[in-house]
């Protein structure tokens, strides 16, 4: 069943955006009786349709299971080349992220001003809001950017993993710097890795390096590996 995120004006009413309308009623062709899900507030429940123009529905049965990983998961993430960004944003958004928070990165091959990464930002916001629908989240990740590597500082968790490109093949695997029930962020670089002075810094910021196995994986591939096995890891193990 389709899933869209709606909100509640001041007097409790069910309110739709309009590209939520075209989709309901011009792509998906609802009719009326037709189920579908909505989330308000985080809470899904499923959905009737009583009216198609104005749109209108009644909620059935209870709250649906929320599907949110148990702690915040977020991504920093280098500007990658051409819509390598978009990708690593709907695949994040699908692994669980509750942020994907863009930094600058001195061997990035893309550099944005900050006015340039803000009109990307709409087409970003809406791959999360898209990408979350999609993949049955009950909330939509934030997008924080573009941020130099001291100011990601501010948007750390309990356990921070740093990948590095010449960690490949040693034994601290994500696995092992893993500890359950807590928040757990994730670091990768660009596509011309890190440089050893970023290495430093965040070290010194607490960033704990970890290898992801033997191969030098591609930076975006570097992003999917590393959040598969610490929201799976979370799936598993966070109480
Ligand atoms: N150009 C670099 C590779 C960069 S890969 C080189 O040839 O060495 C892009 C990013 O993916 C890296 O900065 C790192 O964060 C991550 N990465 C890729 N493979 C990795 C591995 N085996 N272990 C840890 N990190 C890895």
């Amino acid at each position: 069943m389709q899933r869209y995120f709606v909100s509640l004006d001041k007097l409790n009413n069910i309110v739709f955006n309009q590209q939520d309308v075209f989709h309901i009623t011009k792509v998906m062709r609802c009719r009326i009786n037709d189920h579908i899900e909505v989330v308000i507030n985080s809470d899904a429940f499923e959905a009737v349709i009583d009216s198609l123009s104005p749109l209108k529905i009644h909620l059935i049965g209870e709250k649906m299971r929320n599907n949110e990983l148990k702690n915040d998961l977020v991504l920093f993430s280098p500007l990658l080349k051409s819509d390598k960004n978009e990708l690593v944003i709907q695949k994040a958004t699908e692994l669980g992220v509750t942020k994907i928070v863009f930094f600058i990165s001195s061997r990035s091959i893309i550099r944005l001003s900050q006015k340039d990464f803000d009109k990307k930002l709409d087409r970003y916001k809406l791959i999360v809001k898209e990408a979350s629908e999609q993949c049955h989240r009950n909330m939509i990740p934030e997008i924080v950017g573009l941020l130099s590597l001291k100011e990601i500082a501010a948007h750390k968790a309990n356990i921070n993993l740093l990948a590095y490109e010449e960690e490949s093949g040693k034994q601290n695997t994500i696995y092992k710097a893993f500890k359950s029930n807590s928040s757990i962020s994730f670091i990768y670089g660009p596509e011309g890795g890190f440089d050893k002075k970023e290495i430093e810094l965040l070290g010194s910021m607490g960033f704990s390096l970890v290898s992801l196995g033997k191969r030098i994986l591609r930076a975006e591939t570097a992003s999917f590996y590393g959040l598969s096995i610490i929201s799976s890891l979370m799936e598993e193990k966070n109480e």
